[in-house]
Order: C-alpha cells, then sequence, then structure tokens
C-alpha cells in the first residue's frame, strides 16, 4: 500500500510468542496486499478492474465483505465515499495508470450503484468500472492485524498503518494510550506539530487530509489526492484534516475521507446522526490559526 506500519505491543512477552505474532502479521499484510493493492497488476483488484464485462466477477470472502461495506458506506455518505473513483484518481494524477479522457467520459463509469456485490461475486452494469479501496482498505488492514494480535492473547496494543489506528488496553506506562492529531500543515513532516491528543481504547481512529498528498495547477492552487465522485473534481471542503472514531478502523477510515468531501456542516450533521462514531474537523485557517469543530461525542 506504500505505506509503514507501525505496532507497539505492551506487557511482558515470551519471544517465541512474540515471533509466531509476527509471522502471522506479515502474512496478514501480504494477503491484503495482494487482494486490494491497485500498484500491484496481479491483485484481486488489478483483476476485477481489467475484467471489462458485465458476468460476475468471483473474488475471495475476505475481498468481498470489504467491498460490501463500501458500497454501504457509499450509500450512507451520498456517494462522498464511493469506491468506484479508481478512473478519476487516475486522471487526477494519484492512481497507477495515467488517464486521458475528459472528466464528463469518465463519470460514465463511475458511481457506486454502478457495481454490486453478491456473496462473493462482484457485478458492473458498466464494463468500464474500476475500483480503488485505498480510502478503506488500511483501516481495514488495521482490523485485521489487531484481529491477530487479539487472537495472539495480547491484550495491550497500538497498531497503525498511515496513520490509521486501533489501540486496545493500557500503554507501557499502564495510561490509556494518547494519538496526536498533527497540524494540518501543507506539507508537514510526519509526527509534526500535535494540535490535539486523543486517549484511545478498544477503538479505532482514521485521519484524511489535503495537506500532505496534494498537486498542484500551473497556477499555483493546491489540489487533494480525495476527489469528490459526485463532481469527478477534486474535493475542496473547508476541511483541512478531520479525524474519526469509531468501533472498526474500515469504518473510520472510510468515514474520514467522506466527511473530507462533505465538509464540516453537512459532515456534522451525518456523524451526529451515526451512533458510535464521532468527528473532529481541522478547519482551514486562511492564514489564521486552524479551527476547529468536533461532533458531540468527540473526546475532550
Ligand atoms: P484516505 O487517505 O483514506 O482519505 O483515502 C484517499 C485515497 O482513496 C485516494 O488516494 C484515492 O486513491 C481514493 N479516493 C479518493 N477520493 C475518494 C472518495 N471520494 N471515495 C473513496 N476513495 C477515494
Ligand atoms: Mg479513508
Amino acid at each position: 500500500m506504500g505505506t509503514l506500519c507501525h505496532i507497539t505491543l505492551s506487557g511482558s512477552v515470551p519471544k517465541s510468542s512474540l515471533r509466531r505474532v509476527k509471522e502471522n502479521i506479515n502474512a496478514a499484510l501480504e494477503t491484503l496486499d495482494s487482494a486490494m493493492s491497485t500498484w500491484n497488476p496481479a491483485s484481486e483488484i488489478s483483476g476485477f478492474n481489467q475484467f471489462h464485462s458485465l458476468e460476475p466477477y468471483a473474488v475471495s470472502p475476505e475481498f468481498a465483505s470489504v467491498v460490501r461495506r463500501a458500497l454501504k458506506i457509499a450509500e450512507r455518505t451520498g456517494g462522498a465515499f464511493d469506491p468506484t473513483v479508481k478512473p478519476l484518481v487516475d486522471h487526477w494524477g494519484f492512481g497507477s495508470e495515467a488517464d486521458s479522457e475528459s472528466v464528463a467520459d469518465i463519470m460514465q463509469s463511475v458511481g457506486w450503484q454502478k457495481v454490486s456485490a453478491t456473496g462473493n461475486e462482484l457485478i458492473k452494469t458498466h464494463p468500464g468500472v474500476q475500483l480503488d479501496l485505498s480510502a478503506i482498505a488500511k483501516g481495514y488492514g488495521v482490523d485485521t492485524v489487531a484481529g491477530v494480535i487479539r487472537r495472539a492473547g495480547f491484550e495491550h496494543f497500538i497498531v497503525e498503518i498511515g496513520g490509521e489506528i486501533v489501540a486496545a488496553g493500557r500503554n507501557p506506562k499502564q495510561k490509556p494510550w494518547r494519538v496526536g492529531i498533527e497540524s494540518p500543515e501543507p506539507g508537514a513532516a510526519f509526527g509534526g506539530q500535535i494540535l490535539q491528543a486523543v486517549e484511545l481504547s478498544g477503538r479505532a481512529m482514521a485521519t484524511s487530509g489535503g495537506y500532505r498528498n496534494f498537486r498542484m495547477r500551473a497556477d499555483g492552487t493546491r489540489y487533494s489526492h480525495i476527489i469528490d465522485p459526485v463532481t469527478g473534481m477534486p474535493a475542496e471542503s473547508d476541511v483541512a484534516s478531520v479525524s474519526v472514531i469509531a468501533d472498526t478502523c474500515m469504518d473510520a477510515d472510510a468515514a474520514a475521507t467522506a466527511l473530507f468531501v462533505m465538509g464540516s456542516a453537512r459532515g456534522l450533521e451525518l456523524i451526529e446522526t451515526v451512533p458510535g462514531v464521532e468527528a473532529l474537523f481541522v478547519l482551514h485557517g486562511n492564514g489564521e490559526a486552524f479551527a476547529v469543530r468536533a461532533s458531540s461525542g468527540f473526546p475532550e
């Protein structure tokens, strides 16, 4: 997935079980990459994307379950999150392929209603439909790794893939894990300035932002790697970054991407209707300090 994975286990751990859990984690991550990486031409997702047919396409149960969840979240976010954005991601220069078609032409094959998942079969209603699960797969990967660690008997750990996090139990100081939300300065270094710290235990947090992965237009303005699937254009809202807390990192990841597209007003309205999901929006400062807006249940 072109990113890093950090794992910390807390407590005393026999070396042998540590070795075993590490092997199982690596195996799980390799399985994930071979299913969901659009950068790997031999992956399951690449196979589906190259299948220009309206016939059913059989995929692994794991892949099918992520697609089903992605389509559910697409529906609930009014298409602000949409796993069929792949051709747009390519068009705007963030994908694995070059694309010279116009946005209007590309939009013919974009839209979450143009693909369905029944059991372990996916069906396109337009032969050009292509999936990009990058906005949910990292979170799913974090859940998967956390599951491997739990099954090995560990209760105190933190797992992070590319900024998406699950924390469980307590840290080595016997306190709840504390996670920092970065200040979304354009081009900020990893682990830069921390805007706010959040205690996290038994839950997941994911962040989407336009401040690290962006391109420049000829006029020097920036555009982000997150696309508004409704317009086909790079998302432009009042949000510099948005962090979501949920029970699963898969849901937090997809929701963060959707909320970035929706903006803080529409996003907060939606989040307040979803029990167990909270969000913190960091709004563009336009030269001033960043402003913060959080949903009513977001931890202080
Ligand atoms: P994230 O960092 O989780 O917000 O995911 C962003 C990545 O997901 C992008 O690099 C694209 O590959 C893809 N993507 C961009 N826009 C969307 C969208 N509106 N819905 C789903 N995936 C998207
Ligand atoms: Mg995401």
